[in-house]
């Protein structure tokens, strides 16, 4: 490639080395660095719709929409004057407020099998809390977690966790002590007869099996027909709580999230991203009966100085009432990810190159495999180098994928049929040259 053709990431180059003096790595997150594909984070300033603009001024069409929230796109107008209007009225009150309650009355008139609702403020803390809650309510200590799913990153759950520890190939985390991940139990994704395993081995101790119902943490992984229907059979069989972790799928694939797209029922259910609009938002939810072990009903202790926090609600809110009050939006989300599936297909079909593409609703990932990828193990073993240096190509054309092949792709409602075909002629382009 000409060094002409490059882009000018200067600025970033500045911001990255002076971040990394004060921030370990440069970033807050570790899935922000570029460490897997090589190369230097861009540094944000500014994002509308489905572009994301640096602080070199480049203009990239977005594929990660802050890994899920931003799923109308970036600066929803709707969503930022809500969030404005509010903030007048002070930033938050640690007591209750009538918003809590609409947005626990909107969750639950939207999501299945969800009586009771608590609001946290991330993902990984309505995990925790779900588990905790699951061994509370069963009195059982050990569970069942997929490879390359990632449930947040509270200490149980930090065992063949997919997203950055997989991009980074972390096996083992210091600090993690054997005891907090002794009762964690792991199973290939879409592998029944390993759980059936699992459940007789230690039959009677298992509180929970906790799953991404459509996993996003290992690229795109698509549960086969009957896998999830056998695990709830087989929870309701052994007396075992059955959690869906939709922090990506929950008002992603559907309003009612991936239990109604896949007609599902779990026992707890876990959100985060799109709930938040943007804003630091988790919730777990579920049947009254389990639900009422939370303290203060119950003696299962949980709390948070900022849960409920009225700005976070607001933006949660909005973000919610625009998803439910208009169903085309998810329809439209489908068929531009089914375009740019058909698209991409076609590209690499022409390229030569073996590839499997994977996609559910929003979600899609490109592996560059020769055979199906249905677990971490078929993910990992994708010539993932090849994942990098495409990435590159892409982001030097304005395309902003995931910077590893162990993600999902997040399409938005705000990716118009342009952007869709700006992206495809650069991914001709990208692997003409790759
Ligand atoms: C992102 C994610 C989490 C963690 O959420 P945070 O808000 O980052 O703590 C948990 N589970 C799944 C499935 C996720 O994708």
């Amino acid at each position: 490639m000409q060094r002409t053709d490059m882009m000018n990431n200067s600025r970033s180059h500045e911001l990255f080395e002076r971040a990394q003096l004060t921030i370990p790595g440069g970033v807050n997150s570790p899935v922000r660095a570029f460490k897997s594909v090589g190369g230097t984070p861009l540094f944000m300033t500014h994002a509308k719709g489905a572009y994301m603009y640096d602080a070199d001024g480049n203009r990239y069409i977005d594929y990660i929409n802050s890994w899920g929230p931003m799923i109308m796109g970036h600066a929803w107008d709707a969503v930022v004057s809500a969030i404005q209007e509010r903030a007048a009225f002070s930033t938050s009150f640690g007591a209750p407020t009538e918003l809590e309650i609409e947005m626990a009355e909107l969750i639950t008139s939207m999501a299945p099998n969800i009586d009771m609702v608590r609001m946290v403020s991330s993902g990984t803390e309505a995990c925790m809390s779900a588990l905790r809650l699951a061994r509370g309510y069963t009195g059982r200590n050990k569970f069942i977690k997929f490879e390359g799913c990632y449930h947040g990153h509270a200490d149980a759950f930090l065992v063949k966790a997919g997203s950055g520890l997989a991009t980074f190939n972390i096996q083992t985390v210091p600090g993690v002590t054997a005891g907090a991940s002794m009762d964690t139990l792991t199973a290939p994704y879409n592998d029944l007869l390993a759980v059936k395993q699992l459940t007789h081995d230690n039959k009677g101790e298992i509180a929970a099996i906790i799953i991404e119902p459509v996993a996003g943490n290992m690229g795109c992984i698509v549960p086969q027909p009957g896998f999830l229907e056998g695990l709830r059979a087989l929870c309701d069989e052994e007396g075992i709580l059955l959690i869906f972790d939709e922090v990506m799928t929950g008002f992603r694939l559907a309003a009612g999230g991936a239990q109604e797209r896949l007609g599902i029922n779990a026992d707890l259910v876990t959100y985060g991203k799109v709930i938040g609009g943007g804003m630091p938002v988790g919730a777990f939810g579920g049947r009254q009966d389990i639900m009422e072990r939370i303290a203060p009903l119950g003696n299962v202790y949980q709390a948070g100085t900022l849960s409920g926090n009225p700005i976070a609600m607001i933006a949660g809110y909005t973000m919610l009432k625009t998803l439910r009050n208009n169903p085309g939006i998810y329809e439209a989300l489908d068929n531009t990810t089914k375009a740019i599936h058909i698209g991409m297909e076609d590209a690499l079909k022409a390229s030569g190159r073996p590839f499997v593409i994977n996609r559910f609703g929003s979600m899609i990932s490109v592996h560059f495999s020769e055979k199906p990828v249905n677990n971490f193990a078929d993910a990992a073993a994708a010539d993932n180098a090849t994942f990098n240096k495409f990435f590159h190509l892409m982001l030097n054309k304005g395309i902003y994928l995931p910077p590893s092949a162990f993600e999902t792709w997040f399409v938005s409602h705000a990716i118009s049929a342009a952007d869709v075909e700006a992206t495809l002629l650069a991914a001709r382009e990208s692997l003409a040259v790759l």
